[in-house]
């Protein structure tokens, strides 16, 4: 019950079992690939081309930098979490120089502040911004942020990997050029893809840059046209694009995934606050992940080893600015059901008492009165 990599359903790991044919050579593969790259259009309501990338989530937010940065470039760097943050070291890596929007990390960030600031100085070549920071949760309206960039000329580079799926976004109403996703979150695949989608003028920005693009692997412009050209740029890892196929049929097939994720993830926080456990977030929660601020008289260590030791139910503690501070309930793709999450929570409730912790309700009964 993580906030990612989660649970994978069966037909999804069969189907990496299954014979595969030579993805470099064989002309089925491309036909393969690119209905696949299809579907990832359609799933985000867009025209926009979809690619899949041999690498973990990481390697789409690298290769939009490393695609979109030159030398000197000033790039506004969204810092409103962890991962939002953490764009200024691709962008530096690749010579741009990074600046940063930052505020406060228990909410959204306000697009009126954002006006302002960008009134004031809007020389960006490109904006990073993250729809579902992970490490706390926040969900930023990335449509709304990225027609307010398309307003000043900037182009939006939006990393979505752990909000896809789980909530909704319409790519086709906003202004998003570079949008990342990953296999391991709600979608439910295991880790090693990377998804993007990238628009004609996110491609027309690498085309015009003076210097050349300083990746290979993660060099978008490799990968652009590998349909016409019948070629990929490294050879694909078919069994994992198979297996991802059978998760992106299985979320498309299921019509109630959006509203469950929404009702589960509010429940969820629903029966925290009522135990009187701490949310960490004061708005903008994510219907993909709830997290809790660790109440006083035990540790990260302590809640998690007992968790996996004694109930067999991982979750995830956190890093960087919120170590030790905080537990994450990942409720996305297929950890996001009822049962899973009751027992989690019926866990939790245990071990905090048993550490004299108080709470004041029966969280699990809480939960699923609620859900
Ligand atoms: C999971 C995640 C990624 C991918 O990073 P890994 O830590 O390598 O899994 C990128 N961005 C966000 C917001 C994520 O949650």
């Amino acid at each position: 019950m993580t906030a990612g990599p989660t649970q994978v359903r069966e037909n999804v790991r069969l189907e990496r079992s299954k014979e595969f044919t030579n993805p470099d050579i064989d002309p089925k593969f491309f036909d393969f690939y690119k209905e696949t790259c299809e579907l990832l259009s359609k799933a985000m309501h867009t025209d926009t081309k979809a690619f899949i990338l041999g690498g973990e989530g990481i390697l789409g937010l690298e290769a939009a930098c490393a695609s979109l940065t030159e030398e000197g470039d000033r790039v506004l760097v969204i810092d409103n979490g962890i991962f939002g943050k953490g764009f200024a070291d691709f962008v530096s890596i690749y010579g741009g120089e990074p600046v940063l929007f930052s505020s406060d990390y228990r909410n959204p960030v306000n697009i009126d502040e954002l006006r302002d600031f960008l009134s004031k100085d809007s020389d960006f070549k490109y904006a990073t911004v993250v729809h579902c920071d992970t490490p706390s949760g926040v969900m930023n309206d990335v449509e709304g942020i990225s027609k307010l960039f398309d307003e000043f000329g900037i182009l939006t580079v939006c990393d979505s990997v752990a909000g896809m799926f789980g909530e909704p976004l319409d790519v086709s109403n906003s202004k998003i050029d570079i949008l990342c996703g990953g296999s391991q979150k709600a979608l439910s695949a295991p880790p090693g893809l990377t998804m993007v989608w990238v628009s004609d003028r996110a491609f027309e920005a690498m085309q015009n840059r003076k210097t050349p693009i300083r990746a290979f692997y993660a060099n978008l412009l490799f990968i652009k046209d590998y349909y016409e050209n019948q070629w990929f740029p490294y050879t694909m890892p078919a069994s994992d694009i198979m297996g991802l196929r059978i998760a992106i049929d299985n979320y498309l097939e299921d019509a109630d995934f959006q509203n469950r994720h929404k009702q589960l993830a509010r429940a969820t926080r629903n029966a925290v606050e009522k135990a009187g456990l701490k949310l960490y977030l004061e708005s903008g929660y994510s219907n993909n992940v709830t997290v809790i601020e660790i109440p006083e008289g035990i540790t990260e260590d302590e809640i998690l080893s007992r968790l996996r030791d004694e109930f067999g139910i991982l979750i995830s503690g956190c890093f960087d600015v919120l170590k030790g501070k905080v537990i994450r309930i990942g409720h996305m793709g297929e950890n996001a059901n009822k049962e899973d999450i009751a027992q989690t929570l019926a866990g939790l409730q245990k071990i905090l008492e048993s550490h004299g912790i108080k709470l004041a309700c029966e969280m699990k009964g809480e939960f699923l009165l609620s859900c």
